[in-house]
């Protein structure tokens, strides 16, 4: 179970009851979400509220329970022409538009599993077409036996200190001005804590010391699980790859560049170590 802000989310991939008009559908579309406006707030719409749109819960995927309603999702191959009370909303402006972090979370599930399920639908090994495991969220070929589960791809983020300040990198894909930890993908073989060593040591040029785990956030674009750690500055300067990372620097908390939002976990860990400076 996880807790997301007030709101509570179970995931599963069988729901307890049938499907029904009162489930909500989370409907995906290019990066977007399809999402109910009233009164200028935002939310998950009912699959009632969505005719033409959705007939049967047969082009759908279960993705569980979130504050009591059942989520099914789908992704739409073409536009369709909405209702007013109707807009597509970018995945990153969820939390903005509703006011709810959850459902940002909800809807990086859904982008997860549908991605999968498309990625999914022949065997890798002998390409014959795979069906729907009965008894886990899995796909199984019948000719072979392969059994494919939703794949998650672990990766490490980690805030550094030296002294009181924290290393913050700008990497080439952020926009102007942006700038946030360092993070890359675990390698076959690699510990967690050998993965932080390695991509601060290739991407910044540092040693760290004292790696502690710190949080972990699924980041479901497509499919990464983010695990949060701190280190300590040991030796070495500086020097950036200008590869990935084309800028760094260590920043004090009162003279933060631009970080990312709370939607991500290297937001919410910066805030974290701008708030605790602040109570010193
Ligand atoms: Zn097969």
């Amino acid at each position: 179970m996880c807790v997301s802000g007030e709101q509570i989310y179970i995931p599963a991939y069988l729901p307890a009851k049938a499907f029904d008009g009162s489930s909500w559908a989370l409907v995906l579309y290019n990066k977007k979400l399809l999402m109910r406006k009233s009164d200028s707030k935002f939310n998950i719409p009912e699959v009632k509220e969505l005719d033409g749109i959705i007939t049967d819960d047969k082009s759908m995927e279960y993705i569980g329970i979130y504050d009591g309603h059942d989520c099914y999702c789908k992704r739409l191959k073409e536009e369709h022409e909405l209702p007013e009370n109707l807009e597509l909303v970018e995945l990153m402006q969820i939390t903005n538009r509703s006011g709810d972090a959850g459902l940002f979370l909800l809807a990086g599930t859904a982008n997860h599993i549908l991605h999968w399920n498309s990625m999914n639908q022949y065997c890798g090994y002998c390409g014959n077409k795979t069906l729907d495991k009965k008894d886990e969220r899995a796909k199984i070929c019948p000719n072979c036996n392969n059994i494919v589960y939703p794949r998650i791809s672990p990766a490490t983020i980690t805030a550094v200190f030296h002294e009181d300040k924290i290393l913050l990198a700008h990497n080439h894909n952020f926009r102007e001005g942006l700038y946030s930890l360092i993070a890359g993908y675990v390698e076959p073989g690699e510990s967690l804590e050998q993965c932080v060593e390695r991509e601060i040591q290739e991407e910044v040029g540092i040693k760290v010391k004292n790696i502690r785990y710190f949080n972990s956030q699924p980041w479901s674009f497509p499919d990464s699980l983010m695990m949060a750690f701190t280190a300590e500055y040991e030796s070495g300067d500086i020097m950036v790859d200008n590869c990935e990372i084309i800028d760094a620097a260590w920043y004090s908390a009162d003279n933060l560049p631009e970080i990312p939002s709370t939607d991500s976990i290297a937001g919410k860990i910066i805030r974290w170590y701008r708030d605790q400076s602040a109570c010193l």
